[in-house]
């Protein structure tokens, strides 16, 4: 059997992997690339398993200036990703996220609030009785206030993680639908990926784009990454009560979030210290009717006749250093590159995450420096400060 050699092979092919298939062929069309995908109907992706949200409202400056860039691909995502005169729909509905705060949380939040504003960006600070007049229905007055995005939002995940595959393979990426069990290495560079089926693809450059399953794959070359596999809730109620004007991500200083839903649904979770480590995907019910239910008619009573309709848990792949992202070549392992750890706000990174990966890849300069989320700080154990973590 002929080798098959690749310039760039990617590990994983979610939105992070697609992302960064699309960026390198963009940075060089000539290059020869295949993503190893060990699953392409994505039931277990964290990317189709999440909530979509997008936001500026962090409080490390490059966290907010790859969600700048986010929503500058997204607004023109649909165009820029026809292929043949075909456009993902991406159903991108800019309806704001609203962080609200207690009075220990007030002063952080407010010097978030002010860097975001400095870096350009629309962000505004609520008292108590703005909450009140804007939603009547939320209990707010226990708040110190919030901080509102009204440019934040929600999309479709399923449509641009394919609009990116799409537009990916038209530019002549490969994927292949294998698992990767083996990365293969010789004098601490890396040679290539075994794949189950005991085929050998060579690459000096391997990407880990494998989600909640990186830590899996980087040991398979002695690599040893701090990402787990934990498991979030998503629950979807029909309410009896149907606003008006659909309600922005609400979120509560207790990790506590929720939002309108098409079709007069609302979507609801809530991330949680407890939340059990593992490849787990089952759906708890008691974990809705004994914590988030009453929280959700705590604050907003109006909600108290519901039904539950649906639910599901996905994985969060947690670097339990920090909870951000680790961008870049292994420092122990050359050829290695890492775009993982994402935590709960992948979805939103890809492409800021796909363009940096290419450029470096590339030999370009980054147009946005995302040196800060280098892996040395693994190795370092130097870990980055971010208050914005849901
Ligand atoms: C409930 C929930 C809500 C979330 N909400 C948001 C949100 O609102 N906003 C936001 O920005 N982010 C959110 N996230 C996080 C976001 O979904 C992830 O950070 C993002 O999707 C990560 O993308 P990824 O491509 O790294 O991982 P994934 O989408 O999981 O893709 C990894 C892929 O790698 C493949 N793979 C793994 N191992 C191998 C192997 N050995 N060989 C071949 N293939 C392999 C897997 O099959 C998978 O398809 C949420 C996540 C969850 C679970």
């Amino acid at each position: 059997m002929p080798k098959k050699i690749y310039d760039v092979i990617i590990v994983g092919g979610g939105v992070i992997g697609s992302a960064t298939a699309y960026n390198l062929m963009i940075a060089d069309n000539t290059l020869k690339v295949a993503v190893v995908e060990k699953d392409p109907t994505y039931t277990r992706a964290s990317t189709t398993l999440s909530l979509s949200n997008a936001r500026i409202q962090f409080s490390l400056k490059q966290n907010i200036q790859i969600s700048q860039y986010a929503f500058e691909i997204l607004d023109q995502f649909e165009d820029a990703m026809a292929v043949d005169g075909t456009r993902p729909g991406i159903a991108l509905r800019r309806e704001g996220n609203l962080f609200l705060f207690d009075h220990a949380g007030r002063q952080a939040a407010e010097k978030s609030l002010a860097l975001q504003q400095s870096l350009g960006c629309q962000a505004e600070w609520w008292s108590p009785a703005k909450i009140r007049q804007r939603f009547p229905i939320y209990e707010s007055s226990d708040f110190a206030g919030a901080t509102f995005g009204p440019q934040d939002g929600h999309f479709d995940a399923h449509s641009v993680l394919m609009g990116y595959k799409a537009k990916a393979q038209s530019m002549g990426v490969q994927y292949i639908n294998a698992e990767a069990v083996l990365l293969k290495c010789e004098h601490k560079r890396i040679t290539g990926v075994k794949l189950g089926s005991g085929e050998i693809l060579q690459s000096a450059l391997v990407i880990n784009c494998a989600g909640a399953w990186a830590a899996q794959v980087a040991q398979t070359a002695g690599v040893e990454l701090p990402i787990v596999p934990v498991k979030r809730q998503v629950f979807v109620l029909d309410t009896e009560h149907k606003p008006k004007t659909p309600l922005p991500l609400t979120i509560l200083p207790s990790g506590f979030y929720f939002r309108s839903e098409t079709g007069g649904l609302l979507l609801l979770g809530k991330s949680m210290s407890e939340d059990p480590v593992g490849f787990d995907f089952t759906c708890d019910e008691d974990r809705f009717m004994e914590i988030l239910w009453p929280e959700l008619v705590e604050f907003a009573p109006v909600f108290e006749a519901a039904r539950l309709v649906n639910g599901w848990a996905g994985l969060y792949a947690v670097n339990t250093l920090d909870g951000n992202a680790i961008l870049g070549e292994w420092p122990e392992l050359k050829g290695f590159f890492l775009a993982n750890g994402f935590s709960g706000h992948g979805l939103q990174q890809a492409p800021a995450v796909g363009r940096y990966l290419a450029e470096l890849i590339t030999g370009q300069t980054p147009t946005l420096d995302l040196s800060i989320f280098q892996p040395q700080r693994i190795v370092t154990n130097q870990p980055l400060s971010e208050d914005g973590l849901v």
